[in-house]
């Protein structure tokens, strides 16, 4: 199947070609774990979730290495605030934000690859950049990219220079767009580093930020891989820096395809934390939203779009969700047969496979549901509809993952409620007695009504 993305580096979409047919190498930046992840972070790591997981539906075998950032300025200031080891602070917050993930819903990656545990690559990548003659030492010992020479500098980010001052050196790991500057590999040892550095040949120090996620995206993809991911706000300086350090270190081409996801905000304004306007997973959960409508709330705009993030959005997602499972558990209590899917399911694949339209496909997904139940409602839907409808679900719920586990009735009651159906078809009342109340044994409740049994968790 044609499967087209589009491209922050060509800024158009393309027909996606994996490098090794059948296979995907993927690499997305992580969280920096000074803090507890947001609801805004979420939303690029649940697009990141969706595409991996459309890839694996579609027949990829995915290699995902999502990196976590425990060592740059954000995190070495709060440790130092809060007087507690670097890797005290960082190690909560990875504790945190796995457990958040796991409570998404979002698979993990295959790889998590710590920054500390990798300060040898970023050591051997500086030294070749160096080498090279991209990358020069100053006299307190840091090391710095100059960007002159690689001329393709900007094209990631379309950096327009003629309108820029090109001044000095930057030494923090965040600056705009707006003037582009020679950028810290290796930042010397600095007073306010305290205990936080590693030895190299420039005396000690720390990596910066960007050359973390080129040393280990290179070290579990290789030189050259298919999709680099983050959201909006990577895009420069991290992932300008991120091109030009691995390009010129290997000499290479270095990503196929730059995505990237745009951003969730709050009454207007990027939802951050320096900002401090933040939703965490907890507190959403909390005010009673399940996994599942958070889910919805992030993956019903297009990833290229921003999200105006509110508890009314919430609050619709958590019917539309409602809706899938209450279709799904219907049909769980129909017969079946057949193991085809339906016409709209390819619809809804071609809507995922351009640009991963995910409006468009759970629009597909939700007219479906509409007509599908019609047909229930009048007692119409043939076994194969039946079967195609639940397959349907069913594989739009490998990538949407929006199947509530409590809700969702259980294959061992499905089979119970159709022997059970079987039972009233010849009158054997005995036996549908005896079968409705194994079935509430089990924790659920079968009701008869004239457009067929409705089953509940009691
Ligand atoms: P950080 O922990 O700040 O490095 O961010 C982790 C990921 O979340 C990065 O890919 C960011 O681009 C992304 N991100 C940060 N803020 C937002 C937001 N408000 N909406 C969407 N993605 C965001
Ligand atoms: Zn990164």
């Amino acid at each position: 199947m044609k499967i087209q993305f589009y491209n922050t580096l060509t800024r158009k979409k393309e027909t996606f070609i994996p490098i090794t047919d059948g296979k995907v190498s993927m690499y997305t930046c992580g969280p920096t774990v000074y803090n507890r992840a947001h609801i805004g972070n979420f939303r690029t790591f649940m697009f990141e979730d969706i595409l991996k997981r459309f890839l694996m539906l579609v027949g990829y075998e995915v290699k995902h290495v999502m990196n976590i950032t425990d060592v740059d300025d954000k995190t070495i200031k709060k440790a130092n605030n809060e007087n507690i080891s670097l890797k005290d602070l960082t190690n909560k917050y990875t504790r945190i934000f796995m457990e958040d993930l796991e409570t998404l819903k979002i698979l993990p990656a295959e790889i998590f690859p710590i920054a500390t545990e990798h300060i040898d690559n970023m050591v051997d990548m500086t030294n070749s950049l160096i080498e090279k003659g991209h990358a020069y030492v100053t006299d307190d010992g840091s090391v710095y990219f100059s960007i002159k020479t690689y001329k393709e500098y900007g094209q990631l980010a379309n950096l327009d220079f003629d309108n820029q001052i090109q001044t000095e050196r930057v030494a923090t790991d965040e600056y705009t767009k707006e003037n582009p500057k020679d950028f810290v590999l290796w930042k010397s040892w600095k007073e306010e580093d305290g205990k936080i550095a590693w030895d190299s040949p420039w005396g000690k120090g720390r990596p910066g930020w960007h050359i973390e996620c080129s040393a280990m995206s290179t070290r579990y993809l290789g030189d050259h891989f298919d999709i680099h991911c983050g959201g909006v706000d990577n895009i420069f300086p991290h992932h300008e820096n991120e091109n030009a350090q691995s390009r010129c270190s290997s000499g290479t081409p270095f990503v196929n395809v730059w995505m990237h996801c745009e951003h969730l905000n709050l009454e207007d304004e990027k939802m951050s934390k320096t900002l401090g306007n933040v939703f965490s997973v907890p507190s959403l959960i909390e005010k009673g939203y399940t996994p599942e409508s958070i889910r919805f709330a992030l993956i019903s705009s297009h990833y290229r779009t921003k999200i105006a993030f509110s508890e009314k959005k919430l609050t619709e997602s958590k019917k539309a969700v409602h809706r899938i499972n209450e279709m799904y558990n219907r049909l769980k209590t129909l017969k079946r047969s057949g193991t085809s899917l339906p016409n709209e399911y390819d619809d809804f694949i071609a809507a995922l496979g351009n640009d991963l339209n995910t409006p468009k496909a759970l629009g597909i997904l939700f007219s479906y549901i509409k007509a599908i139940n019609k047909k229930m409602d009048i007692c119409s839907i043939s076994e194969n509809e039946t079967a195609e409808s639940i397959h349907f679900i069913e594989n739009a719920d490998k990538i949407f993952s929006l199947l509530n586990g409590s809700e969702r009735i259980p294959e061992k009651i499905s089979v119970m409620i159709l022997k059970r159906e079987e039972a009233r078809k010849n009158k054997d009342w005995q036996l549908s007695d005896q079968i409705r109340e194994e079935i509430k044994k089990e924790g659920w409740v079968v009701e008869d009504a004239s457009d067929g049994p409705k089953c509940y968790k009691v």
